[in-house]
């Protein structure tokens, strides 16, 4: 791509950056978004990286030989065009380039996507539906999201830390694990860092990380992918505030880099800035568990009986009275990890915590204050059904110089889904994985 302001060593600038001179000679690079014409004029909306713009090629302007070839261009052809560029309201973009000469650069016949196609025809042809302008916008508020995650936690005195992602023994439970195939042995993919993350917080103590989780989740759910990338933060001496106080910084700091930096994708998306506006301005609302279950029952007409999980219904509609993400605190200690730690005095909860974003997009992190004591760690996981082999590593964690600690994981995809407002968390990354799509 171009280089932002200055043109590449051929003069080629970006079409933003043409917009933004606004007037006089420019040379622009890109593929051919639309395209129509008639005998004499041919109208041709190219496309970059950074938006699109108006080109009239004329006849007159350009022969009778050159006008030919504008004639044959369809839609995605790569070109490149010399002309002088103006304002002018009625383009597409508020700018048009009057040709002076262009160069076809790669020709395109029939590209297969055109209106009104199906979501799963659109997954099909993934590799050529990136260059739409709704997954380009996606891409580029996917990217600030990441960029924004490491510079909250690079901004705090946290070191970014990579686990393995081949793992031999679960976290987050057995029927969720992916088995590979490891020469003549069988191990797992990650389905989070944190039992490699927390060994080194003895190292380092402020951790984080975004690398991929991989999760064999059967349910095909609109915001369940089985390879998603996961944001993590683990650090020593933690308390359970400062976990959610973290999580909850975090996703401001997001936020508003996506606020200050994508107006136009998000219009673009069609998504309303306000709605996203409350998310950084106000506190997110804490409440326990037990709390929630009175809000359900009282606002919401839903019973849940004491000790159950919430079920994706119940956060649906639990999210909708609230216009910022809630911070659910201390579940039933038999629904969580065998890792979380109880709160003090009441073993029957832990301090664990689940953000769940406004709009019915669901949890976008989950939290905890991790269990210190080696025995009770080792008591919940044979409760939860799982061998002690393989774990005397993590045990070692406990046995030298053991530390309060903790920290919590943020589902990136899920966060992308909510701030763009899209209706499938397939929407949030390039190439969806889930049980029924692996391809292309
Ligand atoms: P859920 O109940 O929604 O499946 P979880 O309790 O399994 O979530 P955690 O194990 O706490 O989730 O994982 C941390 C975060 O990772 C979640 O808060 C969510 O944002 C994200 N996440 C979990 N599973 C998936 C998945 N299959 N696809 C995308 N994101 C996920
Ligand atoms: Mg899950």
């Amino acid at each position: 791509m171009t280089t932002e302001g200055k043109g590449t060593k051929e003069g080629f600038l970006t079409i933003a950056d043409a917009m933004k001179q606004g007037t006089g000679a420019v040379a622009v690079r890109g593929w051919v978004y639309r395209e129509r014409g008639s005998a004499a004029v041919k109208f041709v909306v190219l496309r970059d990286g950074t938006d699109i713009l108006q080109c009239v090629i004329k006849k007159d302007a350009v022969g009778e030989e050159k006008f030919a070839e504008a004639d044959k261009l369809q839609v995605e052809a790569s070109l490149e065009v010399h002309g002088t560029i103006k304002e002018d309201k009625r383009a597409p973009s508020g700018y048009e380039v009057a040709v002076e000469s262009f160069t076809v650069v790669g020709t395109s016949d029939q590209f297969p996507i055109t209106k009104d196609q199906s979501p799963e025809f659109l997954l099909d042809k993934r590799h050529l539906w990136l260059r739409s302008r709704k997954m380009q916008a996606i891409l580029k508020i996917r990217a600030t999201m990441f960029h924004a995650f490491r510079e909250y936690f690079d901004g705090r005195g946290f070191l970014e830390y990579h686990s393995p992602m081949f793992q031999a023994t679960q976290c987050e439970g057995g029927s969720s694990l992916f088995a590979v195939k490891y020469f003549d042995a069988v191990t797992y993919l990650a389905q989070t860092w944190q039992l490699y993350a927390e060994p080194a917080i003895f190292s380092y103590e402020k951790l984080y990380t975004i690398a991929p989780s991989f999760r064999a989740e059967k349910s095909k759910t609109s915001r369940h992918l089985t390879e998603y990338w996961h944001a993590e933060m683990e650090y020593a001496w933690a308390d359970f505030k400062g976990i959610q106080d973290h999580g909850e910084g975090v996703i401001k700091h997001m936020v508003a880099a996506v606020l200050e930096r994508h107006r136009k994708e998000l219009e673009i998306l069609g998504r309303d800035p306000k709605k996203l506006e409350p998310s950084v301005s106000k506190p997110f609302p804490r409440m326990t568990y037990t709390d929630a279950l009175k809000i359900l029952k009282e606002q919401c007409k839903m019973h849940v009986e004491w000790g159950k999980d919430l079920r994706t219904i119940e956060e649906d509609k639990l999210s909708q009275l609230y216009d910022t993400p809630i911070i659910v605190t201390e579940y039933p200690t038999a629904v969580k990890a065998f890792y979380m730690k109880a709160v003090d005095g009441h073993p029957e909860v832990v301090q664990g915590c689940d953000f769940i974003a406004p709009e019915g997009y669901g949890e976008i992190i989950g939290g905890s204050a991790r269990e210190t004591d080696l025995e009770v760690l080792k008591r919940r996981l044979l409760d939860a059904g799982e061998k002690l082999e393989g774990y005397d590593y993590y045990f070692d964690t406990r046995r030298y110089g053991s530390v309060p600690h903790g920290g919590f994981g943020l589902g990136m995809e899920r966060v992308v889904s909510w701030v763009c407002g899209l209706d499938s968390i397939k929407d949030a990354i390039p190439f969806p994985r889930t049980p029924l799509r692996w391809t292309p």
